[in-house]
């Protein structure tokens, strides 16, 4: 019996430490592609302003101050979307853009045929972040150890890269996932990644 309890303790330290190690390898990884990216960075031929605001649909569960403060965090970050020209603009309503926090059957019923009560969808000018999805992020991203913050902003680039003109790709770009790669969905892979990669760095129909 206590060896049994022993074993199952030490079982679950070791579980532990491996996620660790995959996390700080990961945040390594993570380091190492940013510093690539910045020396080998494309010249940004023209710029965007894009206005923004933030709502909420359905019963969210989520804190929605935090979620206002992760998309103006990540929206406004110098490793995102910035990095193709587009300079992001908070207002209180009327933007441009319209980032919603919303629950499974709200992001369905923006699209019926397009988009599910289980993943974020976008259809312009609605970017739509499922709650569930943003509270407990995904198996792809949970089995590969990768933190809830990383998949927020993962998730919010990635429907925000669907408004700027992107559809989805497929492949791995020198080991990491592109971010218009369903990440969601499986890494297929691909090293986790929530930024888009410098070959991303480009918008159309703005
Ligand atoms: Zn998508």
């Amino acid at each position: 019996m206590i060896d049994g309890l022993l074993s199952l303790i030490l079982s679950a330290e070791v579980n532990r430490t491996n996620l660790e190690l995959q996390q700080t390898s990961d945040s390594y990884a993570a380091a190492i592609l940013l510093e690539k990216q910045k020396t080998a960075a494309p010249k940004v031929t023209a710029t965007y302003t894009v206005t923004y605001d933030v709502s909420y649909r359905g019963t969210i569960q989520a804190d929605k101050e935090e979620f206002r403060n992760l998309v103006r965090e990540t929206l406004t970050s110098p490793n995102g979307w910035a990095r193709a020209g587009v300079t992001f603009k908070e207002v209180s309503s009327g933007g441009r853009l319209h980032v919603v926090l919303a629950s499974g059957d709200q992001v369905k019923a923006v699209s019926p045929s397009g988009c599910s009560t289980e993943l974020s969808c976008t259809v312009k000018p609605y970017v739509l972040i499922n709650d569930t999805r943003w509270r407990l992020s995904t198996d792809s991203y949970n089995n590969a150890g990768q933190s809830l913050k990383k998949y927020r902003q993962m998730v919010i680039n990635h429907e925000v890269g669907h408004f700027l003109g992107h559809d989805h790709v497929t492949g791995c770009v020198n080991g990491y996932a592109p971010i218009m790669l369903q990440q969601s969905t499986g890494l297929r892979g691909c090293l986790a990644n929530e930024w888009p990669l410098n070959n991303e760095l480009w918008v159309r129909g703005l």
